[in-house]
């Protein structure tokens, strides 16, 4: 603002001053002309007078004492330096020639006797200016005498030249002192300008100023700037407007800021500006709220999961990153970009080897070298964040990058990653309870095998693949040998130890690819998949040795064991379809069973055929 001020004055000063420039030319250049104007008219003038004055000697006789009236007339007068005449040829013809003073001095002289015209030439050096002029004395005819009644010569014929040196230094002076003058004036002109600008103007920046100031407060959305001016009138209205809008600017945003502070953590947020801070809370609610919208209608918790990650790509721009999630039975690997895990493998186990997981703080590898024990390498810097989801499961959001300047932009999305599994936790935590009733329900809870409504409905979708993919199944059917007898000798707790033991031992001897179903009251089916013929074997005759060992405390300090007798067949070697296999082993379960127990029997086509062994 006072930039401007001093450029204002600067450009008006300019203008002055050029201004005052071009009076001081234009006045010099006349003042010259007018100087030599007038030392002309001046030469002229001597000249008449000398030329009168000649005359007068000559028509008196006293034509001798010209010299005396010749330095008269130049002593009388200080600016003529020197004044001669220059006799012409005819007079000196005539009368003889004259004094040695009236030879041809000069070239001008000499020129201006031949041409009779009058010739004027200004010296100038630095100390003094002279006009020098030379003047015809011409023949006439006019008056009584004239000219001619004593000369030799024709009308108009020249008779002498009149040349005389004028010192016109003074003129030249003065035209200086008047510039000087005019300058003088011109400079003090300038100034009176110059402060009455000031004065005037200066009231007007300093409000601008002020505005300006004000603006760029409110620019950064700081609306407490209280405007002020000494300009009286529309300026006054002008201020006072201002400062009522920016007190409503400062109260409404003042609100705004708060109401939203309470919807959403603004971590994430550092802006001093408050109107585009609610802007991007306006656009991270939104945001969130379509987010949630969306996962709310998602059927599982896997997608929903699959939202996150993609929210996490697309918003968050993270380019490596891993989702667990952690529950009692350890740390599940729940999604990678790309890459393997950088913890140790016994954190899959032991959860609470994951820092994040047992601090419940985020972990952030900048802050301590090998801040996380877990972590297996070492040229990689991560942010590991723990979510709760609920008293059971909790995420860990792994990110990470070889780049520490990176590490603190995804630092600063941290508030907003959180808001996002903010929003998700509810859902996902209804999806886990879904999940869990839908699980349980499938599920038999006495051995935690699954029940035969399992079967039922995934047997199809197991089918299905089966068969595009070429897998196999070979199918165990199960059953416990003389089993009312331990119910009717031992009770019916007794015979619910030992359901509970077989589901033990099918859980423990089978892969995680497999089957193990409780088929009904002691009757269990195992799916043993893409199993070879030797490898069901196996461990249809693990199942039965290890069944076979347990011991069952019966009370009373009594101990019994059973047996269990096992039906095989393959699909779809045996049939084309699993529930004609599963049919076959129990037709195989049923040749064990009349063939003395205890015994594991592979189905095979005389079964079917044989009425005796149906
Ligand atoms: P077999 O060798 O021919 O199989 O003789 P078994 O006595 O085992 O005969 P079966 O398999 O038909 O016996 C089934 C019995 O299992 C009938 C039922 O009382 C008993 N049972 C079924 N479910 C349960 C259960 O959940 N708990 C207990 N304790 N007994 C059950
Ligand atoms: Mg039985
Ligand atoms: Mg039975």
């Amino acid at each position: 603002m006072m930039n401007s001020k001093i450029k204002l004055l600067i450009i008006v000063a300019l203008m002055l001053l050029a201004l005052g420039i071009a009076t001081i030319i234009n006045v010099s250049l006349n003042f010259r002309e007018y100087s030599l104007k007038s030392a002309i008219e001046k030469a002229t003038t001597t000249a008449t007078i000398v030329k009168d004055g000649l005359t007068a000697h000559m028509v008196n006789g006293i034509m001798d004492k010209r010299q005396y009236f010749l330095e008269q007339i130049s002593s009388n007068n200080t600016e003529i330096k020197s004044l001669w005449l220059v006799r012409s040829q005819n007079v000196n013809k005539q009368f003889g020639p004259g004094f040695v003073s009236e030879t041809i001095r000069d070239a001008m002289d000499k020129n201006v006797l031949q041409s009779g015209i009058m010739t004027k030439q200004i010296k100038e050096d630095t100390n003094q200016i002279t006009l020098r002029v030379s003047i015809p004395y011409k023949a006439t005819a006019i008056g009584t005498p004239n000219c001619l009644s004593c000369h030799n010569v024709k009308r108009g014929d020249t008779l002498g030249v009149i040349s005389m040196e004028f010192d016109i230094t003074n003129m030249r002076n003065t035209g200086l002192l008047t510039i000087l003058k005019i300058l003088g004036i011109n400079l003090i002109f300038i100034i009176i300008v110059l402060f009455l600008i000031n004065h005037y103007v200066t009231p007007y920046l300093k409000l601008f100023s002020n505005m300006q100031e004000g603006i760029q407060k409110a620019y950064k959305g700081d609306f407490t700037h209280h405007f002020t001016t000494t300009v009286e009138g529309d300026a006054k209205n002008i201020v006072q407007q201002l400062n009522t809008l920016f007190q409503k600017m400062q109260e409404t945003f003042g609100n705004i800021k708060y109401n939203l502070a309470t919807f959403i953590p603004q971590g994430g947020i550092a802006s001093h500006d408050p109107l585009n801070e609610a802007k991007i809370i306006i656009k991270e609610l939104s945001d969130i709220y379509k987010f949630k919208k969306t996962i709310e209608l998602d059927l599982s918790k896997e997608s929903i999961y699959k939202r996150l990650i993609n929210v996490f790509q697309k918003k968050f721009n993270l380019k490596h990153f891993a989702i667990y999630e952690v529950n009692e039975k350890g740390r599940k690997l729940i999604y990678i970009t790309s890459g393997s895990t950088i913890c140790n493998e016994e954190v899959q186990d032991n959860p609470m080897l994951c820092r994040a997981y047992r601090t419940k703080a985020d972990v952030i590898s900048t802050e301590f070298t090998q801040l996380c024990q877990a972590c297996s390498s070492h040229d990689i810097e991560y942010i590991c964040i723990p979510f709760d989801i609920n008293d059971e499961y909790s995420l860990i959001i792994s990110i990470t990058t070889k780049d520490k300047n990176q590490l603190v932009a995804i630092n600063r999305h941290i508030p907003s990653i959180k808001n996002y599994l903010e929003a998700a936790k509810p859902v996902i935590e209804s999806r886990i309870l879904t999940d869990k009733l839908r699980e349980s329900s499938l599920k038999d809870a006495m051995t935690g095998l699954y029940n035969r409504r399992f079967l039922e409905e995934f047997i199809d979708t197991f089918m299905k693949q089966a068969k595009r993919n070429s897998e196999t199944y070979t199918i165990l059917m199960i059953d416990v040998d003389f089993f009312k007898n331990v119910n009717d000798t031992y009770g019916h707790d007794a015979g619910d130890q030992i359901i509970v033991a077989i589901g033990k031992v099918l859980r423990e001897s089978i892969r995680e690819s497999d089957l193990a179903i409780r088929y009904g009251g002691e009757e269990f089916l195992v799916l043993l998949h893409n199993a070879t013929h030797k490898g069901a074997l196996t461990v249809a005759q693990k199942i039965h040795q290890t069944f076979a060992s347990l011991l069952f405390d019966v009370g009373d300090g009594e101990v019994i064991q059973k047996t269990i007798s096992i039906g095989m067949s393959q699909y779809p070697k045996d049939g084309d379809t699993i529930w004609k296999c599963i049919k076959f082993a129990d037709k195989a379960l049923y040749v064990a069973k009349t063939t003395g127990r205890n015994k594991i029997v592979e189905y095979a086509k005389e079964m079917s055929e044989n009425e005796d062994l149906r």
